[in-house]
C-alpha cells in the first residue's frame, strides 16, 4: 500500500486535482489519499485556509463571515463543475460551515475546513471514500498524536467495502471531539499517521517541487537536489527554514521506518527525494538558514550559585509566551533565541521588568533581526567543514555571533544577522558544495 499526500498546490484547482488522478491510476497500490486545502494558484493568489482564518478573525471581530466566504464558496463550486461533480451535497456542506463560523466556531473549526471540503470533493471525484479526520486522529494538547488514532485508522481501512480513502490532512480533534488544527503545512503529518497507521510500504509526499534542494533555489539558483537523505537530516534541515516537509511529520514513521517519497504533481516522472531512516552515501545534504529570531541576554554575577535557576528563569519566559529554540550558557550569563512573532514591544518590556525584579539580574536585554544558519549532513562530526563554513563567512565579511557544533550528530549552525542570511547561504553553499 502506498499513502499519497497531495499539497495544496496539488489540488489548487480542477486541472491539478485531475493529475492527481493521473498519478493515483498509474498505480493501484496507490489507494490512500490525504489532501490540503487547494493553495495558491499564482503569485498573487490566496490559499484557502488563509481566508479561513480571515473568515473566523472577521467573527472574532464582531461581524459576520459572508462575504469573505463566498469567495471560498466560488472556488470549491467551480472546482465541482469542472470536475463534473455533484454540487448538491457541497452546497449543503458550505452552507452549514458558514452558519457554524458565523456562530463562532473558532480559528480551528474554521481553518480545517479548507482540507475537509477538499477531502469531500476529491473523494466524490475518485470514488473513493471520505475519512473525516475527526472521528479517528486524536490530537494531545502538546500537538502529538494519541496513539489510539492508530488503531481508530486501520479499523476504519480494514472494514470498508471501498478500494480507496481519502483522508483530511491537518486537523484531527481533542479528546474530547472537538475540532484541532496541527501547526500550519501540518497535512504533511497527517499523511505520516496513515501510513503509519495502515503499514503503508511507502509515503509520497506530493508537491511542486522535485525534492529537496541543497539549498533555498531562490538564494542558489542552481542548488542541486539530494536523492536520498535520513529522517534526522530532514528534521534539522526543516527546522533550519527548508519549507519542503513538514519537521513534526517525521516522528509517526519513525519507528516503523517507512520510506518517504518527496515526489512533483507537475512532473511525476521525477524521482524526487527519498527520506530513509539512514539516509544515502552522500555526506553534506544541505544548508538553509532561518531568520525571524530575536535574542534576550541576561547577566549576573555568580547566575548558577542557585539551585534551579535555569528553570526557574524558563519557566518566567513561558509565562510571557516565549518558548526558545536555542540557548547558550555562560558562566554569569544567558543567551536565548525565540521567533520574534511569540511576544510584542509591551509584552517584552514588562518581561524585563519582571526579570530583573525577580532575580535581581544586573543586566537584561532584547534585541531583534537575528538568523541561524545551519549546515546539515551525516559527515558533519568528522569533516571539519564547519572550519571553511567560518572561514566563508569571514571572507564575506559576515559576523557571525555564535557557532553552535556538538549539540547534533548530523548538523552544525552559527549565529548571524537577519540582513546577511542570503549572502551567507550563498557563501556557505559555494564553500561546501560545490
Ligand atoms: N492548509 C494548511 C496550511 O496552509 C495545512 C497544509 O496545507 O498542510 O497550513
Amino acid at each position: 500500500m502506498t499513502v499519497c499526500k497531495f499539497g495544496g498546490s496539488s489540488v489548487a484547482d480542477a486541472s491539478q486535482i485531475k493529475k492527481v488522478k493521473a498519478i493515483l491510476d498509474s498505480d493501484s497500490k496507490r489507494n490512500v489519499v490525504i489532501v490540503s486545502a487547494p493553495g495558491k494558484r499564482c503569485r498573487d493568489d490566496e490559499k484557502i485556509t488563509d481566508l479561513l482564518y480571515k473568515c473566523n478573525e472577521m467573527v472574532q471581530n464582531g461581524g459576520s463571515c459572508k462575504s469573505m466566504f463566498s469567495t471560498i464558496e466560488k472556488r470549491f463550486l467551480s472546482i465541482a463543475d469542472e470536475l463534473n461533480v455533484d454540487r448538491k451535497a457541497l452546497i449543503s456542506q458550505l452552507e452549514e460551515i458558514r452558519c457554524l463560523i458565523d456562530a463562532g466556531s473558532g480559528a480551528d473549526y474554521a481553518a480545517s475546513r479548507g482540507e475537509y471540503l477538499s477531502a469531500f470533493l476529491i473523494s466524490q471525484y475518485l470514488d473513493f471514500e471520505f475519512v473525516d479526520a475527526s472521528d479517528c486522529i486524536v490530537i494531545n494538547s502538546d500537538g502529538t498524536v494519541n496513539p489510539y488514532s492508530y488503531d481508530k485508522i486501520r479499523m476504519i481501512v480494514d472494514n470498508s467495502k471501498k478500494k480507496g480513502f481519502v483522508f483530511p490532512g491537518f486537523y484531527g480533534s481533542t479528546e474530547d471531539g472537538v475540532v484541532k488544527t496541527f501547526s500550519r503545512g501540518g497535512s504533511d503529518i497527517t499523511g505520516s499517521v496513515v501510513a503509519r497507521a495502515v503499514g503503508a510500504a511507502l509515503y509520497e509526499n506530493w508537491t511542486d517541487v522535485s525534492g529537496f534542494l541543497s539549498a533555498d533555489p531562490r538564494i542558489v539558483e542552481d542548488a542541486k537536489t539530494i536523492d536520498t537523505i535520513s529522517y534526522n537530516e530532514v528534521r534539522e534541515l526543516s527546522d533550519y527554514g527548508a519549507s519542503v516537509f513538514h519537521e513534526e511529520a517525521i516522528a509517526p514513521v519513525m519507528k516503523s521506518g517507512i520510506p518517504i517519497n518527496i515526489k512533483n504533481t507537475n512532473s511525476p516522472e521525477d524521482k524526487g527525494t527519498l527520506i530513509t531512516p539512514e539516509g544515502g552515501e552522500r555526506k553534506l545534504a544541505g544548508v538553509s538558514a532561518k531568520a525571524g529570531l530575536s535574542r534576550i541576554k541576561i547577566r549576573k554575577l555568580m547566575l548558577f550559585k542557585k539551585h534551579g535557576m535555569r528553570h526557574a528563569l524558563l519557566t518566567m519566559l513561558h509565562i510571557f509566551g516565549i518558548r526558545p529554540s536555542f540557548s547558550l550558557y555562560g558562566i554569569d550569563s544567558i543567551v536565548w533565541f525565540y521567533d520574534s512573532r511569540m511576544a510584542s514591544e509591551s509584552v517584552l518590556a514588562a518581561m524585563c521588568e519582571r526579570l530583573k525584579s525577580e532575580f535581581e539580574l544586573d543586566e537584561v536585554s532584547v534585541d531583534h533581526g537575528h538568523a541561524i544558519l545551519g549546515v546539515v549532513g551525516s559527515s558533519v562530526p568528522s569533516d571539519g567543514s564547519y572550519i571553511r563554513a567560518a572561514k566563508a563567512l569571514e571572507d564575506a565579511s559576515i559576523p557571525v555571533s555564535f557557532l553552535n557544533y556538538g549539540s547534533s550528530d548530523v548538523s552544525y549552525s552559527f549565529g548571524i544577522a537577519e540582513c546577511d542570511r542570503e549572502r551567507a547561504v550563498k557563501a556557505v553553499y559555494d564553500a561546501l558544495f560545490r
